[in-house]
């Protein structure tokens, strides 16, 4: 300080703008005051970039030996904080044109929207460049030393309590570089602390790739490989950083690493859990990617960087185009991580496909653990619902069992006459191979699919056709078998008899009775009324309204095979014995509803069968 009094401190004005700025800055209640230190910081990294600059472009510079980094410390007893640098540092006219005016065409901007509204939202100010002004949100006085590394210019002190303008004076001694110190507010004291200071270091500047020190304690260890090349990044780096950013102890089970420059400037390392943990019973996760500008944090965890369909991914998005000031609040909605979110999202779902083609067995890995993710995108996103329809998996009636294919070879193997791409819904296998609705596609060599999953139904619907062919449920698809006349059928006038007959007899339970088209084993099969409506869409609405007591009537069409030896025997029958002949037309009824998977407890109809039981049995 004896320095001060040397010469006669000059006194300057802030500039009219800056002036507004730091009222704004001073005055409005940030709600993220710990900022001012990934600024400080980031402003100090960026004086130990352009030096690094400078020592390799050859340049004479002031204590050339003096390797780059950064310096925190913290005083809680004086209630300050310290930001040094070995950067380039500043000179007399730098001092005032850095720290004095306005240098950003975001800052105009900003004054500008303050000009036109007298009120204007300070929730947006982070959008704006404040940089170094934020120190003034948490300091009663800034005091910053500075000494350029150019080798004839020396060292100056620049001080400013806020809105009164700054003083400057020459200041002898000073090593290269900058030093910033804060004397905090009396309530912004804890940043006088060293847990503090080291957490939010750590949250926001863990990858600044210079050392970065607090109170004598190296911080950032950890490298931002995302920045670097891929060929020159090795096996265990990748998963060193992994374990740092995904917290998890298990390798991922996919990386990728891409940059891009147009339409963003985009470097992002992503990474897929070997487990998805959400069906770890660990309820509903969030997504771990997090968004930095140049190796310093925007936003951990950012909202709104992917779709919420892709919560299970973890890593780091880097991308330049972002305002470094950007709040978190306002980061959501803009533009900018709308552009991204497409821009990114669509090059996973590439990596992925190009994944599946190269590698299948990880990408049935990887199916297995997210599938449900990926069906949630097919549901709920439009926009990508084209490449997602490519990743889907399902096994196929022409597949062994285990094995799946895509849609995309579906239609390859599609013959020229199918115009449609068949879906059979089922719980398992084996229930689709015996199921009354397979029975046409067999007889036709009809390619079906067989869909598992209960959402399955959800994801055909929403994705209605792929590589313009439309997806069609089995129940619902419009086809007859063969025209084989088949010994001892009921003739067309005869199966049309029975049809009314079993619908007088069955009266209520059925809607209307038909002979069916489909049939090849079965006698008889239930059909949907309701032409949008689906035996599995009954069963899930079943199930959601359990406790709403009474079960609606369902109203379901029975279809029956008139070459099937019980439909052409229950015929004869019901000319010599109706009572029996009306109750096993209500067996056959119960069976094809079985075979729909509509009859949860098949106790119900015991007392019936035993009867029947009873009957064929007394006749030997
Ligand atoms: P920005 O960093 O976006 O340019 P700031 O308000 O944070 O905006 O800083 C304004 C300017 O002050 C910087 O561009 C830089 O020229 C100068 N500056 C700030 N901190 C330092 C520092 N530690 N060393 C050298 N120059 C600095
Ligand atoms: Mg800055």
């Amino acid at each position: 300080m004896e320095l001060a009094l040397m010469s006669n401190p000059e006194t300057h004005q802030f500039q009219a703008e800056i002036q507004q700025l730091l009222n704004i800055v001073i005055h409005s209640l940030y709600t993220d005051k710990e900022i001012f230190v990934r600024e400080l910081v980031s402003n100090a990294a960026d004086a130990c970039e352009k030096l690094r600059f400078h020592l390799a472009s050859g340049k004479p510079v002031h204590q050339s030996e003096v390797a780059p980094a950064i310096t925190v410390t913290t005083d809680d007893q004086a209630g300050t904080i310290t930001i040094t640098d070995t950067g380039l540092g500043m000179t007399h006219g730098e001092l005032v044109e850095n720290l004095g005016t306005i240098a950003h065409s975001g800052t105009k901007a900003f004054l500008k929207q303050l000009a036109e509204d007298k009120k204007p939202d300070v929730g947006l100010i982070g959008q704006f460049g404040v940089g170094f002004y934020s120190a003034f949100m948490v300091a009663k006085k800034v005091t910053v030393l500075s000494r350029s590394y150019a080798p004839d210019e020396q060292g100056w002190q620049w001080t400013s309590e806020g809105m009164g303008g700054y003083e400057l004076v020459p200041a002898a001694d000073l090593p290269r570089g900058t030093k910033i110190t804060l004397e905090l507010k009396d309530d912004a004291k804890e940043f006088a602390q060293a847990d503090a200071t080291e957490r939010i270091i750590q949250r926001y500047s863990s990858f600044v790739p210079f050392p970065i020190e607090l109170n004598a304690k190296r911080l950032n260890t950890v490298q931002a490989i995302w920045a670097r090349s891929k060929n020159e990044i090795k096996e265990e780096e990748y998963n060193e950083f992994y374990t740092f950013v995904g917290h998890d102890h298990e390798k991922p089970l996919y990386r990728l690493h891409f940059s891009a420059d147009a339409p963003l400037a985009i470097q992002a390392l992503l990474f897929v859990p070997e487990r998805n943990f959400e069906t770890l019973g660990m309820g509903r996760i969030d997504s771990e990617v997090n968004l930095y500008c140049r190796k310093v944090l925007i936003q951990a965890k950012a909202k709104g960087l992917f779709p919420e369909w892709l919560r299970f991914l973890k890593g780091v998005v880097d991308s330049e185009d972002l305002p470094l000031n950007i709040s978190r609040e306002t980061m959501q909605d803009t533009s900018l991580m709308q552009k991204l979110n497409k821009v990114l999202t669509g090059r996973f779902l590439k990596f992925l496909d190009e994944q599946a083609g190269k590698d299948p067995d990880s990408y049935d890995k990887f199916y297995q653990e997210y599938q449900r993710f990926l069906k949630e995108g097919v549901v709920t996103d439009f926009t990508h619902k084209e490449a997602l329809g490519k990743l889907l998996r399902f096994e196929s009636s022409t597949l062994d069992k285990g094995k799946v294919t895509s849609l995309a070879d579906y239609v390859k193997r599609m013959p020229s006459d199918q115009k449609e791409i068949y879906c059979l819904l089922a719980p398992n296998r084996a229930a689709a191979e015996a199921s009354p609705y397979y029975e046409v596609f067999r007889d036709r060599k009809f390619e079906v699919l067989f869909l598992y999953d209960a959402w399955d139904e959800f994801v055909t619907d929403h994705l209605h056709t792929f590589d313009g062919k439309p997806l069609k449920l089995a129940e619902k698809a419009e086809l007859n078998v063969n025209e084989a006349k088949k010994d001892g059928a009921l003739s067309e006038d005869a199966a049309k008899a029975l049809a009314i007959w079993l619908k007088e007899s069955l009266g209520e339970k059925v809607g209307t009775v038909r002979p069916s088209q489909r049939l090849v084993d079965s006698p008889a099969v239930v059909v949907d009324a309701d032409k949008f409506m689906t035996a599995n869409m009954r069963r899930m609405m079943k199930a959601m309204k359990k406790d709403a007591g009474e079960d609606e009537p369902v109203k379901l069409d029975l279809e029956i095979n008139p070459a099937h030896p019980i439909i052409t025997r229950l015929d004869a029958m019901r000319q010599k014995d109706a009572a029996l002949a009306a109750s096993v037309a209500e067996q056959v009824l119960d069976n094809a509803r079985v075979a729909a998977g509509l009859i949860e407890d098949p106790r119900s109809m015991l007392i019936r069968l035993n009867q029947l039981l009873e009957r064929v049995l007394s006749k030997e």
